[in-house]
């Protein structure tokens, strides 16, 4: 049989399928029922619910006896939260890494305050809070509030972050979006995603983790009308709260985050191990080995990001630069206020995302690893 291409036999019947850049691994509709029954039973929707505060106090739990959560509605309006928290003058000068989602820089201007995109460590792909000291002095004014972006679900150098702080008097609050999995407890607020492509999923959802029970006070203020117990606004706020069906995900997410995570380590080991002698690619430190995420980001030599993206795509399988050329690269920031970005620059053009799921099979992973080998002994 003679066949022609047409719009519908585009695809040979063997094709294998492709390989998307990321899969949310979501709790089943089975596992959140219990939740929302209990939810029908109070006839609570919202409004610091009892599923809100069980999330509140677990999520806080993990992090020590003096740490504090809160929800928000999304990881953006939770640092957008803690931002507007800090109650600094409008306008106040909020430094903050062009390497970054575009989220971070959003935050901050609707938190009211001025973003100067400065540049990351080359290696870490983070601030540095030794170098971002002598950085600040070419500011374009005083600038009152930094934030470090925990990159792709990096842990933070909370030491190093906390001398900062108590040195220079500028006010840290951490993008730690991505890092369900490495936080730790710091004497500065840090917001976190719980966006269904993040690590912990509740589909849309966030929260700040803050060391006070005033600043986290303030926090819950903010986001709900500046109420405190009246019907009185107290102070300018947002309506960014969490309602009680986004915690009953987040809950059940959080029933099963040992298992999650397990599922996390052993694909990140098994693309370890497949690309042990791939040398060109170069995963995140500790990553699926200390901290796990739900993103598999990796560095690969400069002069190899177009043709690989472009090899891998004609392989059905998908990448993404998940922040692109930086913030600052982007229409919506072009006019802000910046520092030079060498490094921003050369992660921009050594930096890949690869797909990558909890539920990755084997066949997937040596599929994917074997084309990058390919690719690398080609080069
Ligand atoms: C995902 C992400 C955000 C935004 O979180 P949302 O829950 O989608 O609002 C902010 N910053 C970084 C670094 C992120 O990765």
């Amino acid at each position: 049989m003679v066949r022609t291409a047409s719009v519908f036999d585009q695809t040979p019947v063997c094709a294998p399928e492709r390989l998307p850049v990321a899969r949310p691994h979501m709790p089943s509709a089975d596992a959140i029922l219990p939740y929302l029954e209990r939810i029908d039973a109070s006839r609570q929707y919202s409004n610091f619910g009892p599923l809100v505060r069980e999330l509140e106090n677990r999520l806080a739990e993990r992090l020590g006896p003096d740490a504090h959560a809160v929800t928000a509605s999304s990881g953006t309006s939770a640092l957008v939260l803690a931002l507007m928290a800090l109650d600094l003058p409008r306008g106040a000068i909020c430094a903050l890494p062009s390497w970054t989602f575009v989220a971070t820089a959003h935050a901050v201007l609707a938190a009211g305050l001025t973003p100067w995109f400065i540049d990351v460590d080359a290696d870490t792909a983070m601030l540095d809070p030794q170098v971002c000291q002598t950085v600040l002095s070419r500011a374009p004014g005083k600038v009152r509030a930094i934030i470090p972006v925990c990159a792709h679900g990096a842990p933070l150098d909370v030491g190093g972050w906390a001398h900062f702080q108590s040195q220079t008097g500028v006010r840290v609050v951490v993008d730690a979006a991505a890092a369900h999995d490495s936080l730790t407890s710091a004497p500065f607020p840090m917001a976190v995603s719980l966006h269904a492509t993040k690590s912990l999923g509740a589909g849309e959802g966030g929260y700040v983790v803050c060391p006070d029970t005033d600043f986290a006070q303030r926090i819950r203020m903010l986001s709900s009308f500046g109420f405190n117990g009246s019907r009185e606004a107290q102070m300018i706020a947002q309506n960014a709260k969490m309602s009680e069906y986004a915690a009953a995900v987040a809950l059940s997410a959080m029933d099963r985050w040992a298992s999650t995570r397990l599922l996390y380590q052993q694909t990140a080991f098994k693309l370890r191990i497949a690309l042990k002698d791939v040398p060109q690619v170069q995963f995140q430190e500790g990553w699926g080995l200390r901290w796990v995420s739900s993103v598999c980001v990796v560095r690969i030599p400069a002069g190899t990001l177009a043709p690989l993206i472009t090899f891998l795509k004609a392989n059905d399988i998908d990448t993404r630069q998940w922040w692109g050329e930086g913030c600052h690269a982007s229409r919506a920031f072009a006019e802000l206020a910046r520092d030079h970005m060498p490094n921003t620059e050369h992660l921009a053009a050594t930096t890949l995302g690869l797909p990558y799921c909890a539920t990755m099979n084997d066949a997937q992973v040596s599929r994917l690893t074997g084309l990058l080998q390919q690719f690398f002994q080609d080069s």
